[in-house]
């Protein structure tokens, strides 16, 4: 087994803005393995509120690949699983030995995990839009509609929501859901708030307070007409027990709970406490997103833009179809990693 790491920085289309700040690029390692003629790949994504960084990827996984001696993809997950550190490196990994397991086994993750596959079970994607102006939401809400999706998330930062709501809906008709990031300061302001955008036909409702804010969660959960998703406030599965009094509904990322297996644990988690599933990603590319898409057929929604938010992905695979995830297998684009 071969391990290879490439170094990339992601550009996106747009300048990201969100309550965090403002970014337009992101840093990345894809991780290729060959293995008996197969090559697959896992990436890891590292926006910068992220402790890890492109070196501290790649000396994990060097380190971590040296003490392995065994070219057994189970030796393999059975080192990589008790992994408690290193999330992102942990998740580009992950994804890699899967990717390698489908294409040794011929069969795709879906299978491998069990999971249905018909195209009627994959959800909707959404596509986000951080905090605009009229002019530059004009652009984006342009975009997600030339690529066909159906519903767009909207982020605010509690300074502007009003506006960047009514500028929305000057702009389009569809369906939106919103992600505040923790930007809500208080219940108070968040149930007015989230009554405002019931009105206004808002699906759905992110992280509206600090992430672990869950006694002042618990109060919002009681008196929300819309449902509430953690993201910051879920990172692993052991976080689900503390949350499912508090939301109804969890964001999962790859990136947050160290790839595909944890991820497939959460969801099963997350349906035995009765709650909500939304797949989610970090602005990854092709290899990121077509990983997480392989357990959207489990979600409700899917946030699986990267691809479409960035101008340079080395790769293509998942795709929005009619509004809907549409499993493709991944295809490399040598040359952009070369450059
Ligand atoms: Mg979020």
């Amino acid at each position: 087994m071969k391990l290879s790491l490439y170094p990339y920085q992601l550009q996106f289309k747009f300048p990201f803005r969100i309550a965090h700040g403002v970014r337009t690029h992101t840093a990345v390692v894809y991780v290729k393995l060959e293995h008996e003629g197969f090559t697959a790949w896992g990436e890891a994504t590292l926006p910068p509120y992220l402790p890890e960084t492109q070196k501290s990827v790649s000396e994990f996984l060097l380190e971590f690949s040296k003490h392995i001696s065994s070219t057994s993809i189970d030796d393999w997950f059975e080192r990589l699983n008790p992994v408690q550190t290193n999330l992102s490196a942990k998740a580009a990994l992950d994804m890699a030995l899967w990717n390698l397991k489908a294409r040794l086994e011929n069969k795709p993750i879906v299978e491998l995990l069990g999971v249905g596959r018909t195209n009627n079970d994959f959800p909707y994607g959404t596509y986000t839009i951080g905090v605009s102006s009229y002019d530059e939401m004009k652009l984006k809400v342009k975009e997600g509609n030339k690529y066909g999706f159906e519903i767009f998330k909207i982020k605010l930062n509690g300074e502007n929501d009003e506006e960047q709501i009514r500028n929305f809906k000057k702009l389009s008709n569809k369906k939106f859901a919103v992600d505040v990031n923790q930007g809500w300061n208080t219940v108070e302001e968040a149930i007015e708030k989230i009554l405002w955008l019931k009105e206004e036909g808002c699906i759905l409702v992110e992280q509206p307070l600090k992430k672990d804010w869950l006694d002042e969660m618990k109060l919002l959960k009681q008196k929300s007409p819309l449902p509430l998703y953690a993201d910051e406030s879920c990172q692993r599965l052991s976080d689900l027990e503390k949350l499912k009094d508090c939301f109804d509904g969890v964001n999962i990322k790859l990136m947050k709970c160290g790839g595909i297996t944890e991820a497939h644990q959460m969801i099963l988690k997350a349906r035995e406490f009765d709650m909500k599933v939304l797949i989610g990603c970090m602005s990854e590319s092709s290899v990121g997103c077509t990983a997480a898409a392989q357990l959207t057929p489990l979600a409700d929604y899917a946030d699986l833009d990267g691809p479409y938010l960035i101008s340079n992905d080395p790769f293509e695979g998942m795709k929005i179809k009619d509004g809907r995830i549409q499993l493709n297998p991944l295809k490399e684009k040598i040359s952009l990693l070369k450059s």
